[in-house]
């Protein structure tokens, strides 16, 4: 139900965030292309020098003459085609060394800031004739450079298209209005320019928006990610409260029931007057408050954590420390089998004996309670590290859960609270004790074969 809740919450706010990003992306495309055209706008009024208009007066001339020459020329039959291209290209190459001149200085004049290569190409040359048309250079052709330096036709950008005609040509020269009255042909030639910065530059003027998008699409995304994080962990807690609750219940239960049938017990007459009786209900009555004080204490004690536990160290001999453990604990087990290897030679360990012996009872009760039939205490000394390690032969833990038995109220399969009773604050408590003596607690297990709990402390002084 909870995961289902969840997994539509997770759909949902990705989808918005897909549409977002989308809507965004399109936002931002658009204002691109929109800079991009104002750019390159502007760099082309910027240009406008090289047009036929502006362009150097002698240019032109010298063009023209040229022109008109060889078209006469190849109209009379004097020259052939070829040599009339061939002679076109040649003057074109010389013609274009002056014109690159004054291209790149007018550019420098300007302080014009970025690189532009230009182009311009003849596209089709024709002579107009009442009898039929001349095509010299057909559009379908490659063209022929005129100016500038030939342009990739995939980056290029079109500059402008010109046309010359023999009626323009003639109209500013008087002389040449005569010589070439016979003479009609059409010259058409587009121009190109490359900006390579182009993208860069429009890149650069969009980089505040780029960045306050990008940062507003992260923002979005953490704090949907932080939301759904602080949801999930509130979920874990509010469940982590009722299982809580669920178990100090149970484990409430039961002492009480004992304490209640013990008074009922001691109410009888027969009870009173029999002092053997009454000693054993007292006792049992006695060990069911020191239950009870032994729950409160565990509540008490682990609602602190590790930075809150003021130790109270002595300096405790390790064996003294682990014989009276294994002995005391072999007392109340009695059907369980103890084996010990500890390190031959006793190291003087600083630590809380009080705090560290409950936590090392917690372990062995763990063992016990968890299925262990026989359990074997070990200690070993590695440098400046005691370690005692407790194994048991119980139903082990699986492995996923390893890390998590560590955590407060965590307990494997809490359903079945009947079968094994607890709180879930035994081994959270160990490692409360554990790390506030600066040391780690670790375990290996594998399920049906058991459990290995490991407790790493430092050697004080050592
Ligand atoms: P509790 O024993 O009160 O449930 P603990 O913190 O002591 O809480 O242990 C957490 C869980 O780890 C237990 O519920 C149990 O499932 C698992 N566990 C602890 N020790 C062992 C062990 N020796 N063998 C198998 N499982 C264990």
């Amino acid at each position: 139900m909870m995961k289902k809740k969840i997994n539509i919450l997770i759909i949902a706010s990705v989808a918005a965030l897909i549409t977002l990003s989308t809507i965004q992306y399109y936002l931002i495309s658009n204002t691109f292309q929109l800079k991009k055209d104002t750019f390159i706008k502007e760099v082309k009024s910027q240009l406008k020098f090289i047009e036929v208009n502006e362009r150097l007066e002698s240019l032109d001339d010298s063009y023209n003459e040229l022109i008109t020459d060889v078209l006469e020329n190849y109209h009379n039959g004097v020259l052939p085609k070829e040599k009339l291209l061939a002679k076109v290209k040649t003057f074109n190459d010389s013609l274009n060394e002056k014109f690159e001149t004054y291209f790149k200085n007018t550019l420098k004049e300007k302080s014009f800031p970025y690189v532009v290569n230009f182009q311009e190409q003849i596209v089709s040359a024709v002579i107009l004739h009442p009898a039929g048309n001349d095509t010299i250079l057909s559009p379908k052709s490659k063209g022929i450079l005129l100016f500038g330096s030939t342009l990739d036709p995939k980056t290029r950008i079109d500059f402008n298209a010109n046309q010359w005609s023999s009626n323009s040509l003639s109209e500013d020269d008087n002389n040449m209005l005569e010589a070439n009255r016979s003479l009609h042909f059409e010259i058409r030639s587009n121009s190109y320019i490359d900006i390579p910065e182009w993208r860069s530059e429009v890149l650069r003027q969009m980089t505040g928006l780029l960045f306050l998008s990008v940062i507003s699409i992260l923002t979005v995304i953490l704090l949907f990610i932080y939301a759904l994080s602080s949801f999930i962990r509130q979920k874990k807690v509010a469940d982590i409260k009722t299982d809580f609750i669920n178990n100090i219940t149970h484990e409430l239960k039961t002492p009480l029931a004992t304490l209640s049938v013990a008074t009922k017990t001691m109410q009888k007459e027969t009870v009173l007057t029999d002092s053997k009786l009454l000693s054993a209900t007292v006792q049992t009555v006695d060990r069911q408050r020191s239950r009870l004080q032994n729950l409160i204490d565990q509540v008490l004690n682990n609602s602190l954590g590790f930075k809150d536990i003021t130790l109270k160290t002595e300096t405790v001999s390790s064996k003294e420390l682990l014989h009276n453990l294994v002995i005391d604990f072999k007392l109340t087990n009695t059907e369980i089998q103890i084996t010990t290897e500890f390190e031959k030679n006793d190291t003087t360990l600083v630590i809380d004996k009080f705090h560290m012996t409950t936590a090392l009872l917690n372990v062995l009760d763990n063992a016990v309670k968890y299925g262990g039939k026989s359990i074997m205490v070990s200690s070993k000394k590695d440098g400046n590290n005691f370690q005692v390690a407790i194994q048991d032969d119980g139903i082990g833990i699986a492995r996923g859960k390893q890390e998590k038995v560590f955590e407060k109220f965590y307990r494997v399969g809490n359903t079945d609270i009947h079968t094994t009773k607890g709180l879930g604050l035994g081994l959270y408590y160990v490692r409360q004790i554990v790390k506030a003596h600066r040391g780690i607690v670790d375990l290996e297990s594998k399920v049906g074969e058991g459990t290995k709990i490991y407790i790493n402390i430092p050697i004080q002084g050592a």
